[in-house]
Parts: C-alpha cells; sequence; structure tokens
C-alpha cells in the first residue's frame, strides 16, 4: 500500500469542526458534579463516618477500616447514579502517564446471580501486579510485593464507567514508587518547617499548604497526517523534517483567533474537566503554529498535580474526537519553539496568609521577606538539583534550545525585589519594611509596593521568576509530571527553612527583639546569593553560560550527568533530613531515570534508521532513477547530454547524500547495539547521551533531501502541512 501524502493532506485540510457537546447548564451547575468533594460526603455520609474521614483529610489521620467501609458505601451510592460499572485505583508509576487496573463492582449474591459490591478494603488498598512498573531494583532485592494505597486529600472521580480513586503506590517495606509519595512527604515537610516560622508573625497558624498553578502547552496535528509519521507515532517528535517557509516568523498565531475546529476541541476539554472539579480558566494560542495553552486556577499542590495528570488524559482522548492527536512531547519540531509547563508555585498559611506576596503593613513585609529569601536560598543551594528534577530525554531537546530557559537554574526577583535586597543588606536591621507610597518619599526606608502582582517586569529567559505573588518555574517540561520538580522545590525550601529557624533561634536568645533577629539572620542570606542565583539579565546568550559558571552555578547539559545529582551527599542529606526520601529510594530513582532515559533515545534510534533505510533513501533513490532515464534519454534522442547539467548536478548531489545516509544510520544502528549492551544503567545512558547527538547528525542529510527530492515522491508528511492544518 502506498501512502498518497496529497490525499492525507486534502483530507485533513477540509475536515469541519464537529461541535462540541455543551450542556444546556452553567458551569456552575455541573462543575464538579464527577467527584467525590466536600459536598457529595455531606450528602452520602452519615455523621461519624463524615466527621471521621474530614480528620484524615484535613489532619492526615489514618483511615481505619471502618471509616473506609462507611465511605465506600457512601460513594457507592452516588457512582450508581452516574451508572459506574468498574472500580480502579488510579496512581501516577515512574512511566510517563497514569496506571490503572480496573475491576467490574459485580460479585456472587450466593443466590445464583451477582450484586455490585464495594467496601472499605476495595477502597483503600489493591495490589496492581506491579512488577512490570519501573522500581529501580527496590523489589527485585527486596522481593516486595508493591501496593496502592487510597489518598484521601484526592478526591475520587468517575471517568466514562469507572470509579477511580487516586492512591499512592509503594512497596511492602514502605519505599516509594511512584511521584505522589515523595510529593506527600514534601508537602508535609515544608508545612512542617515554615510553620513555626510563621507562628511568629500569627500564633493561630497550623497548616501551610503549598500552591501549583500550572500552564499545560501543547501541539495539535491532524489525525490522518499524524499516521503518516511514523517518528511521531512512536516517539513523540518529528526526527526529521525540513522547516516550512513560514513557521513563527510573523508571530501571528500567538494570541491569535483561535481555529474552530481546535476551539471545539478546547470547549470539550474543559466541560469534560470542569465535570472533574478541574478548575480550568485559560486557554489560548502559543507562539509556535498549531500550539496551544490551557490553565486551570491553581490549588494545593497535591491535588492540582492529580488535575493536570487527568487533564493530559483528557487531552488525548477528547483530541481523538476532533481529528487530532495531541502531542504532549516537549520539542515535537525543530525551529518553531517547543512546550513547557509552567509551574507556578507560591506558599501561605490555612490562615489565609500568601506567604510570598508582599503584606499589607510592616510585619506582614517581614514576613514575606522572610519567605521571600529563604527559597532563593534554597534554589541557589540546590539549583543542579532542581534542573535535575525537570531533566529527561524529552525535556533536553527544549532547555538551552534559545526559546526556553538555559539548562542553568538562576531567579529572576525583577527590579523592585532587586532593589528592596540591596538597599536592607545597607540599612540597619530595624529599619521597618513599609508599603510603597504610605510615608512619602523613601529616604531611608525600606519600602515594598502592596501589590504588584500585574506590574512585575516579566522576564522570559529565566527558569525561576518571581511574579509579584508566587515564583514560575518555567523548566518543567510539558509532558512531565509536576510532582517531580514540585518535590525537589518544597523539600529544598523546607530544609532551608529549618536552618533559617535554627539560627533566628540563636538571635533572638542574644535578647534581639523579632524584626532585628530576622533581619540580622537573614542579611548573610541576601548577601551571599544576591550575585549568584539572582539574575535578571537575558538567560539565552553565551555569556550568561560563562558568568553562570563563574558564579559557581551547575552548568551540566547532559541529563544522565543531571539525574547523578540526586545522589550527591547534600542531595542526599536534603531529602533525608525533610524525610522526603531514603538513600535507597534515591539511587532506586536514579536507576529508573537512566533506564528511561536509554529506553527512549534507543527507541528513537531504531526508528530513525529504518525511517532512513525505509522511507528516505527509497524515496531518493526513485527520483534519481527518474533523473537518470531523463539523462539516458536525451542522450538517446540528441546523442550527448550537454542540455542535462541541472539533472546530472541533482544526481551527484542524491547519490553523496544518500550515501551519507546510509552510512550515518549504519553507524547509529552499530553504536546502539553497543550501548545496549552495556549493563551499568548510568554508564549506559551516558552511551545512549551521544546517540541522542549523532541523531542530529543523521537528520542534517535526510533534510536536505527533503529539500532536494521532487515534493511528489516524498513520502512523510512535511511541516507545512503538519503545523498549519487545524
Ligand atoms: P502567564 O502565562 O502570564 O504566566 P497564566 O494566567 O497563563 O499567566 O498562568 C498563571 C498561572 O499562575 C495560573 O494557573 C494561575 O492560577 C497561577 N497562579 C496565580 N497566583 C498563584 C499563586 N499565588 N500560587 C500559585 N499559582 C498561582
Ligand atoms: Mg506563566
Amino acid at each position: 500500500m502506498s501512502i498518497d501524502r496529497f490525499e492525507l493532506v486534502k483530507e485533513s485540510f477540509i475536515k469541519k469542526a464537529v461541535p462540541a457537546e455543551c450542556p444546556e447548564k452553567k458551569t456552575s451547575d455541573y462543575y464538579g458534579e464527577l467527584v467525590f468533594d466536600r459536598s457529595k460526603m455531606h450528602k452520602y455520609l452519615d455523621a461519624e463516618t463524615l466527621k471521621a474521614l474530614l480528620e484524615c483529610i484535613d489532619e492526615g489521620k489514618a483511615l481505619d477500616r471502618k471509616t473506609a467501609d462507611g465511605v465506600a458505601e457512601g460513594m457507592k451510592t452516588w457512582a450508581m447514579e452516574h451508572h459506574v460499572t468498574h472500580v480502579t485505583h488510579w496512581f501516577q508509576p515512574l512511566t510517563e502517564g497514569t496506571a490503572e487496573k480496573h475491576d467490574s463492582l459485580i460479585d456472587y449474591d450466593g443466590k445464583g446471580g451477582v450484586i455490585e459490591t464495594f467496601d472499605g478494603k476495595a477502597l483503600a488498598q489493591q495490589e496492581p501486579d506491579a512488577s512490570s512498573f519501573p522500581s529501580g531494583g527496590i523489589r527485585a532485592t527486596l522481593e516486595a510485593r508493591g501496593y496502592t494505597a487510597w489518598d484521601p486529600p484526592s478526591p475520587v472521580f468517575i471517568e466514562d464507567d469507572t470509579l477511580c480513586i487516586p492512591t499512592v503506590f509503594i512497596s511492602y517495606t514502605g519505599e516509594a514508587l511512584d511521584y505522589k509519595t515523595p510529593l506527600k512527604r514534601a508537602l508535609k515537610a515544608v508545612s512542617d518547617a515554615a510553620v513555626p516560622i510563621c507562628k511568629l508573625f500569627d500564633p493561630s497558624v497550623k497548616k501551610v499548604l503549598s500552591y501549583l498553578g500550572w500552564e499545560q502547552e501543547y501541539f495539535l496535528v491532524d489525525e490522518a497526517l499524524y499516521a503518516a509519521r511514523t517518528d511521531l507515532m512512536i516517539t513523540g517528535r518529528t526526527l526529521m523534517g525540513h522547516n516550512s517557509s513560514k513557521n513563527q516568523q510573523l508571530d501571528d498565531h500567538y494570541f491569535g483567533a483561535i481555529p474552530s475546529r481546535v476551539a471545539a476541541f478546547m470547549r470539550d476539554l474543559e466541560i469534560a474537566g470542569h465535570r472533574l472539579g478541574i478548575p480550568i480558566k485559560t486557554r489560548h494560542n502559543e507562539v509556535a503554529p498549531n500550539q496551544f495553552e490551557l490553565a486551570p486556577i491553581y490549588g494545593e499542590t497535591n491535588l492540582a498535580n492529580d488535575q493536570n495528570q487527568m487533564v493530559m488524559n483528557l487531552m488525548s482522548k477528547i483530541a481523538r474526537k476532533h481529528g487530532f492527536v495531541v502531542l504532549l512531547h516537549e520539542k515535537p519540531f525543530e525551529g518553531v519553539n517547543g512546550s513547557g509547563k509552567h509551574n507556578n508555585w507560591s506558599l501561605g498559611t490555612d490562615r489565609g496568609t500568601q506567604l510570598l506576596a508582599p503584606g499589607k503593613d510592616a510585619k506582614g513585609n517581614l514576613q514575606f521577606l522572610t519567605f521571600f529569601v529563604n527559597v532563593l536560598a534554597a534554589v541557589q543551594r540546590h539549583n543542579g538539583l532542581l534542573k535535575a528534577s525537570i531533566a529527561s530525554a524529552t525535556n533536553a531537546h527544549r532547555l538551552g534550545a534559545n526559546e526556553a530557559p538555559p539548562a542553568i537554574v538562576s531567579a529572576f526577583l525583577g527590579k523592585t525585589m532587586t532593589e528592596v535586597l540591596h538597599k536592607l543588606l545597607e540599612l540597619p536591621s530595624d529599619t521597618p519594611i513599609e508599603i510603597a507610597g504610605k510615608k512619602g518619599k523613601s529616604v531611608g526606608l525600606v519600602e515594598i509596593p502592596e501589590i504588584f502582582v500585574d506590574n512585575t517586569d516579566r522576564n522570559r529567559t529565566s527558569p525561576f521568576a518571581f511574579t509579584g505573588n508566587r515564583f514560575e518555574f518555567r523548566a518543567v517540561g510539558s509532558s512531565a509530571n509536576c510532582a517531580s520538580a514540585m518535590t525537589t522545590l518544597n523539600a529544598a525550601v523546607a530544609e532551608q527553612l529549618l536552618e533559617f529557624k535554627a539560627a533566628l533561634d540563636v538571635e533572638r536568645s542574644k535578647g534581639k527583639k523579632l524584626q532585628v533577629a530576622i533581619m540580622d539572620t537573614l542579611k548573610p542570606i541576601i548577601a551571599s546569593i544576591i550575585d549568584v542565583v539572582c539574575f535578571d539579565g537575558n538567560g539565552y546568550t553565551e555569556e550568561w553560560k560563562k558568568e553562570a559558571k563563574r558564579r559557581g552555578l551547575d552548568v551540566e547539559i547532559s541529563v544522565p550527568e543531571m539525574i547523578k545529582t540526586f545522589t550527591r551527599p547534600e542531595s542526599v542529606d536534603m531529602f533525608l533530613k525533610t524525610g522526603v526520601y531514603t538513600e535507597k529510594e534515591l539511587e532506586a530513582r536514579n536507576e529508573v531515570k537512566w533506564e528511561i532515559y536509554s529506553k527512549k533515545v534507543q527507541i528513537e534510534a531504531k526508528a530513525m534508521t529504518r525511517m532512513a533505510i525505509n522511507h528516505i533513501i527509497p524515496a531518493a533513490l526513485e527520483y534519481k532513477a527518474k533523473l537518470l532515464k531523463e539523462v539516458a534519454l536525451s542522450k538517446e534522442v540528441f546523442g550527448d547530454i550537454r542540455a542535462n547539467s541541472t539533472e546530472i548536478s541533482i544526481i551527484g548531489d542524491l547519490t553523496s547524500l544518500v550515501t551519507e545516509v546510509a552510512a550515518k544510520a549504519e553507524a547509529m544502528k552499530a553504536a546502539s547495539e553497543k550501548a545496549e549492551a552495556i549493563g551499568n544503567e548510568y554508564s549506559k545512558a551516558v552511551a545512549f547521551h551521544k546517540i541522542a547527538d549523532s541523531l542530529y547528525d543523521i537528520r542534517k542529510p535526510i533534510d536536505r533531501l527533503e529539500e532536494l527530492v521532487d515534493n511528489k515522491t516524498w513520502p512523510l508528511p512535511k511541516y507545512r502541512e503538519l503545523l498549519f492544518i487545524s
């Protein structure tokens, strides 16, 4: 069967939008109808069960069997009203995406028939056949089985006919095998470390919450064209493809009108998200053609991360209804922007105070500065680790590629906060930190504008930017599980807050007033970060790479090396102190990361070799044969070939490019087989890292061939077709 590219293009081009299925209700009427949230708890649980469950959710108490049974009973009633037939534990293993194993609700009723059953045991715990999930040798060495256990703060939800129970996934010896477990530990660590500091300002604070607002970028491509691109199907990105004459030069896509087929997809996605209680808020075109973004209202980090996973699943499903495939890969197309997932992050107390927003008075500002400076100190100390937390084979194509943050983690503060920090260093420790404008013109005063969320200067080149009431961790990849970045960030901040509090206690024991003690503790920290991690310049430049190295920031660009940062003494120490990972977990997870890295590159190398041999070279030879025939014909008719210099020159180019592609494909295959035979996961990943670079090398002659070969003969949908049809 030969593929007629033009037929596919035509079919894609004339596809009409399928209208979204809009409910005839206001959003607020169906919002959250498919989650077992607090309102459902009140409706479906008896008073005693409700009270016990809320204690599990709000105070982290363990779920006892009696409560679990009561909750399961109420959930079952609710689920049956929504025609649910199956139940699954839903978890986030270290592979991409989420995992689920569905069980039907039926059981024998003892009278020859079946009934629907669902009890506390089924709710609380399940044993998936976990042996095929990556565990970095944890299970192999301990021969322990893994189990999943419900995480009560993550509400149960319904997807199609299935009741989904968000769970943690751990080994029988208690090691985390997933993303959620360490995230929950880090959230507890940051709360435990922050509360004693918050109590100095407001003794009623009991808990500090970490907030996450993710912005999900993605591409849409027509499914017919996608199906004709082996590389997209197998690896999620195009391994070859010549630039379209027009891509994003005109900046005409960003914030432009949303095409109707895409708009219908977005609407369906929003409705599905809203029914699941996901507060999807923003939708718009992104910089690259066919690239889009969606963002919810921020929420508590554990829940917000579940919701991001849910949305990624929904996107893939709903896109197909509209004849699209959604690409969550960080760099599906060379030469146009890649996709990230900015993680907007902040901390707040259970009393409603935002700890990374300027305060309403001098005292509030002091609290804000305390957290602001400590966050920066944590980011400085663990800049290499934070980078490692977002490093992956796929994100590596985006970082440092002059469109996304560089592979160096620094922090952008903006003019206002940079000036404030400098002033704090100069002025006496008892200078009140006023709200700007309150006391007239500032002489000898530290001032912070009360609200400056919207007037912070933006720096798109910084991987970690202060935006007025939060930090925006921009280096996270679009396909990533945010938990990796959020676990590391919250844990690092927790460690720093613990150290800060200890140092502060020493200052206070000298009889200093609170503000003076705080400022005396903060000043040396400010002095140590202001010219190191703080950087407001252009992160895309070569000078910055040199300067960052001079400042002692981590400038490593190889992913297998970055991964090693997790087991460096200072990282292990931090994770142990905060109770987020054990050393064994860190080692095991590194094995998993190297393994996944190697596999991804191996798959790309295989796909590349096969496409080169089976698609590209045959197309080039077909065209060459055509030209040769023409030349031979000329000779026959005119007796010489002098008039055929163009054909002859193209034949020469085709021959040398085909030879180059064939040789490079052969070499890559051999290198890949050699790398595959390496036993040590780290060394294997290092070998595959070299192969990842050679993928670019082989791509060059292929893209050149695409320019040269007759358009009719070229077998793969081209960039201009993939990127401009919607
Ligand atoms: P931009 O693209 O300009 O950064 P967006 O509106 O696309 O802005 O995304 C901003 C994200 O930041 C939203 O998800 C928003 O809810 C989130 N956000 C706002 N305030 C906070 C905060 N205090 N903590 C965490 N996330 C926040
Ligand atoms: Mg943003």
